[in-house]
């Protein structure tokens, strides 16, 4: 079998045991990748370039499905449970051993990459994968070696992806069958029976969300970071759909990155070498930088087109709510080369409150800030997971529990000396729902979360006067530039104000009751920022 491509001389599958593959394309560059997708029916070329694919069954992440290797390793290092769960290392074999199989005499597709924009930590990873748009996937969303470092290229960490291979639950130990599971010891994830490519970028931050803080004191963070033009650095923690991505991308800030970073004593530094955009609703209007990112070298997801063009309509859903396009960082023209930023002078967490009841922007006390970050409260919004249809309230500790394998208290530990050494200013921005609860009230306007969230950047939020949160004891502006002042307590946008304290009182509740976990954990301060509920509703 040959091997195409670009390649290190000494580089072989042999070393994770592939030994009887077919034709091995290496390295193959984006043009020959969509070459490759175009002849293999696997996706279009679309009119802006980009190239247009489906990845089947799964259009999100199946979280349910994604094991972490127990072994002395991990062990006792790993925070396990529901969101952690366990595969035996004999299963794992076994499961590989049958991968195995199914890849010989197939074609494959390997790309070179390597995490981590600070070269301290950079982690270089060897993707081995049946489909072409997922080596392009990787190549889009990792750091990209330079054809020397490709002549000389040591991987790290190998991720075998096979979408088309299925487990069989009761032989391999798997839920069904689709699954992602790492393995610390062998430095190795295997997907299969699920082409969504997030699974791709979600198992290396979880990997870095493992080796840096637990070996190296980095702080990892489920974050997007901005510099601002006096070289200060913002981050954006939030669960999906919250905002991450679309807030980071500012024309008068430079993208550092849009989902993973890490914090070390040297400042905060992106694990990754590109972006991961829902499309969903896309306007040029609204958002331009990632609408003109869209052009050659980018892979759209799960998207519909204009009837009989090749034009994308955005609005459509009928694959899923999830679309998405990935796409390399250079597409964004103000971005930080390399990607790293000083420390955070200004933190925002965002929320998409499906209720309604959080105020758009509030500014935290240090012991709300470690309250709120390891609450971790969103609503979940339909589609970047399996089997949600519409928003669901949800506390995902640190902003990112599905991807943390160490107990949540490590990372806001973490944070929280940080925060504090270096006086951060930390911010709670509600991205979700205003004038209601869904289904009653709208999405808070984009424009107006943009103009809260320079307002504050600017120091434009300093000067003014606050007025607490009856419930939440959140500091809410009593005025913000570019944005009406009646939408700046929540309260105000609902007509009918004890349906307001009703459902305050009710997420108030669920906080106290998801809080209950960490209790243990925490001091004083941090209890005392827990929201006062006046009635158990
Ligand atoms: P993921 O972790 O899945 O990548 P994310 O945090 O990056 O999620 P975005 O991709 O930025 O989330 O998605 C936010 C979505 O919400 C976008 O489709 C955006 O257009 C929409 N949106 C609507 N109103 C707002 C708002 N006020 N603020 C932020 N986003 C909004
Ligand atoms: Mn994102």
């Amino acid at each position: 079998m040959s091997t195409y491509g670009k390649k290190a001389e000494n580089a072989s599958l042999k070393s994770i045991g592939l030994n009887n593959v077919g034709d091995t394309f290496w390295n193959l560059t984006p043009a020959e990748l969509v070459e490759d997708i175009v002849i293999l029916g696997q996706g279009v070329v679309t009119d802006s370039g980009a190239i247009a694919i489906e990845t089947g069954e799964f259009t999100g992440r199946s979280p349910q499905d994604r094991f972490i290797v127990c072994d002395s390793k991990t062990e006792d290092a790993v925070w396990w449970g529901d969101i952690n769960k366990k595969f035996t290392p004999e299963n794992f074999d076994a499961l590989y051993d049958r991968m195995k199989a199914y890849l010989t005499n197939r074609e494959l597709y390997v790309r070179d990459a390597y995490a981590c924009a600070d070269d301290e930590h950079r982690l270089n990873i060897r993707l081995v994968a049946e489909m072409p748009w997922s080596s392009m996937f990787a190549h889009n969303m990792f750091l990209r070696p330079t054809d020397e470092e490709i002549s000389n290229f040591n991987p790290d960490w190998h991720i075998v992806c096979a979408p088309e291979f299925m487990a069989e639950p009761e032989m391999d130990g798997t839920r069904q069958h689709n699954f992602a599971i790492i393995n610390f010891t062998k430095k190795m994830i295997i997907i299969g029976g699920t082409g969504y490519t997030g699974e791709i970028k979600k198992g290396i931050f979880s990997v870095l969300n493992f080796i840096l803080p637990h070996e190296k004191d980095v702080l990892s963070m489920h974050c997007s970071a901005n510099v601002g033009k006096d070289g200060d650095t913002a981050v954006f923690f939030g669960l999906s759909g919250t905002g991450k991505t679309t807030l980071s991308s500012d024309e008068n800030r430079r993208l550092i990155g849009d989902d993973e970073h890490g914090w070390s004593d040297n400042g905060v530094f992106n694990f990754e070498g590109g972006c991961y955009a829902k499309t969903i609703d896309l306007s040029a209007e609204k958002e331009p930088q990632i609408y003109n990112a869209i052009k050659f070298g980018a892979i759209l997801e799960n998207i519909g087109f204009e009837e009989g063009t090749r034009t994308p309509n955005y609005a459509d859903t009928h694959i899923t709510q999830n679309t998405r396009v990935s796409y390399p960082i250079h597409h964004i023209d103000n971005i930080m080369v390399p990607s790293k930023g000083g420390v955070p002078k200004n933190i925002f967490f965002l929320t998409a409150d499906a209720f309604g009841v959080l105020p758009p922007i509030s500014k935290l006390t240090p012991g709300q800030a470690m309250y709120h970050f390891i609450s971790g409260y969103t609503a979940k919004v339909a589609g970047t997971e399996a089997g949600i249809d519409e928003p669901v309230t949800a506390f995902s500790a640190c902003f990112g529990a599905p991807f943390l394998p160490l107990h949540p208290t490590k990372y806001a530990e973490m944070l929280g000396s940080r925060m504090e050494k270096h006086n951060v200013k930390v911010w709670l921005v509600n991205t979700g729902w205003s004038g209601g609860e869904y289904g009653t009230g709208e999405r808070i306007k984009l424009k107006f979360t943009r103009a809260m969230i320079t307002a504050a950047l600017e120091g434009k939020l300093d000067a003014v006067d606050y007025t607490n949160h009856e419930i939440f004891g959140l500091a809410m502006p009593n005025e913000c530039e570019g944005v009406p002042t009646d939408i700046l307590n929540p309260k105000n946008t609902w007509d009918d104000k004890a349906a307001y304290d009703a459902k305050a009182n009710h997420l108030a509740n669920e906080f106290v009751k998801n809080f209950k976990q960490f209790e243990s954990a925490a001091n004083e301060e941090i209890m005392e920022a827990a929201p006062k509920a006046t009635v158990n509703a």
